[in-house]
């Protein structure tokens, strides 16, 4: 490279230009030699290998070259740059451009690209195929038919189903005021029942401190007489059992039971027994007296 010389002779006189200017020389140095034909030499990496056309060696990736850049066309506004390269193993010449539309870079001549690209159709996958393409060969009476059979779906599909939309829509907006009256007269009587159920819900909770997150059930006539049945059932089914635990106990218990108490069981246990055959010999001697003196009041 030249032009980075920052050296002024003395005779240097700023109103000539720059120094390279003065010295003729572009500041891209020898690398803008080919300025005038449009190219400029740049360091240039194969991007993929190569078979070179003339000598036919192989050329590995990442190999640089003094390339010759130039500027060939443009897709849109992006510039397509072809790169000039000369064979380090031979005097043959390849050109690779550059080729914006699928982002890649392209061998134009003198080589041989070695196809690595993956390809998803060989693996398994599914092809990619170019649809800008296939949207420039439109078969005209297809084209045609497609669009007599969207006007046919227009006219029987959608044109009725929008008509009943409508209809529909002209039904619940033709008389706000008398519908808003009615959905809020609605509400008012719900939200009274709401309220009276809450303060009887609130009321039963505080008198069983029961959680307030507890939500309970909706009361109607059938649950409440479920719950009178179950009620009495189970009150008749209590006082039975009572009934009967207190006959047993007292017809299973002997008078002597305290006397003949096996001396393996423990002086607690026994004096417990004891003191409950006591209770329970007083309980029946009471309820005996208390029934002889009801039956002889009772007799004439
Ligand atoms: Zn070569």
């Amino acid at each position: 490279m030249q032009g980075f010389n920052k050296y002024y002779p003395p005779d240097y006189d700023p109103s000539q230009g720059s120094l390279n200017k003065v010295r003729g020389k572009h500041a891209l140095g020898d690398r803008a030699r080919k300025l005038d034909q449009g190219i400029l030499i740049t360091r240039f990496e194969l991007p993929f290998n190569i078979w070179c056309g003339t000598c036919n060696n192989h050329i590995g990736m990442g190999v640089r070259y003094n390339a010759e850049k130039k500027k060939i066309g443009a897709y849109y506004s992006t510039p397509i740059f072809s790169f000039r390269c000369k064979c380090h193993l031979c005097d043959g010449w390849f050109e690779i451009q550059t080729d914006p539309k699928n982002t890649r870079y392209v061998v134009v001549s003198g080589a041989r690209q070695k196809d690595e690209d993956w390809n998803p159709e060989d693996n398994g996958g599914f092809a990619i195929h170019d649809t800008e393409k296939e949207s420039v060969e439109i078969d005209p009476l297809a084209a045609l038919e497609k669009t007599t059979d969207a006007k046919r779906q227009m006219e029987t599909v959608a044109k009725p189903r929008i008509e009943s939309l409508q209809v529909v829509s002209e039904h619940y907006n033709s008389d706000p005021y008398s519908l808003s009256l009615k959905a809020r007269k609605k509400f008012r009587d719900e939200k009274k029942v709401e309220q009276q159920k809450r303060k009887a819900d609130d009321e039963l909770k505080g008198r069983y401190g029961l959680p307030t997150t507890l939500s309970l059930l909706r009361e109607d006539e059938k649950s409440v007489q479920e719950a009178k049945d179950l009620w009495s059932k189970a009150k008749v089914d209590h006082l039975g059992a009572k009934r009967r635990r207190t006959t047993i106990e007292v017809s299973s218990i002997p008078a002597t039971t305290s006397a003949r108490l096996p001396p393996s069981s423990s002086s607690k246990s026994s004096t417990l027994d004891s003191l409950r055959t006591q209770i329970l010999q007083n309980t029946a001697k009471k309820s005996a007296v208390t029934r002889s003196l009801h039956n002889s009041t009772l007799r004439p």
